[in-house]
């Protein structure tokens, strides 16, 4: 099921339905792009059709934000519990490992990828990551092959975006996995060269607020927050 929030679609399923979706896609051969989706993204797409086209082509928009939560509240939707990156990628890790399905991570500083398999490794044994490459090997032949030969069927996209997405939607046609996700920072948060907010931050859904302490100089894209959900009211 998706809701439409400014003229980008959010679907509404739970980790666990999404899981069984993903898992049917990889065991039915089809293609699937998952795209987190934040209030951030929705404002920039108001003024940039090209990535308004790019989000709505993804199978799965993942509610990743407490903004897009309050947004499908104001109007009287569903979506009602968060669907963040990374722990989707966490929780389909979990799940290829269960039903033997082989992975790849591509993307972040050289070095990343693999200490971020590594800390999968541990995470969920029986996991199988077939391969990494890093984000800045550009020769898109070694990149292709690289991946191809692998034989994953769940690959992990770390490029940052809309540069993930960008690259997934060119070459997912001619590429082997079944499964796309881009997924942002995520590796230099599983290698543990990022940490991640506290839990009780995440719980509370104040990510942004520990993001602000630590960088502060995202606060001006943070102020967009309220200015997005006048404009969901008001459309
Ligand atoms: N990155 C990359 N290749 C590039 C540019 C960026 O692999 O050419 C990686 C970078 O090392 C980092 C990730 O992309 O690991 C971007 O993370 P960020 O948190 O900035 O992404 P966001 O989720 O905010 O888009």
């Amino acid at each position: 099921m998706k809701e439409n929030i400014l003229g980008i679609d959010v679907c509404s399923d739970t980790y666990n339905e999404l899981t069984a979706k993903l898992l049917d896609d990889i065991n039915h051969n089809k293609k699937s792009f998952i795209v987190a989706i934040n209030p951030e993204k929705i404002m920039k797409a108001q003024h940039d059709e090209s990535l308004r086209l790019l989000l709505n082509q993804a199978t799965y928009q993942i509610p990743d934000g407490v903004g897009v939560i309050l947004a499908s509240k104001l109007k009287k939707g569903k979506i009602r519990e968060r669907v963040t990156g990374i722990d989707m990628m966490l929780k389909l890790c979990e799940a290829a490992a269960q039903h033997h399905k082989k992975i790849f991570l591509y993307g972040a500083k050289p070095g990343i990828a693999n200490e971020a398999k590594e800390k999968l490794e541990e995470m969920f044994p029986g996991i199988q990551i077939v391969g990494t490459l890093d984000g800045y090997e550009k020769d898109e032949v070694i990149i292709n092959e690289t991946i191809n030969r692998s034989g994953a069927e769940i690959i992990f996209v770390a490029l940052g975006s809309p540069r993930q997405e960008n690259w997934i939607i060119k070459n997912k046609e001619h590429l082997t996995p079944s499964v796309y996700q881009g997924v942002g920072g995520s590796f230099d948060v599983i290698s543990g060269r990022l940490n991640r907010a506290p839990v009780m931050f995440q719980k509370f859904g104040l990510e942004w607020l520990y993001r602000l302490i630590k960088e502060p100089w995202r606060w001006k894209r943070q102020l967009d927050l309220p200015k997005f959900l006048i404009r969901v009211l008001k459309g």
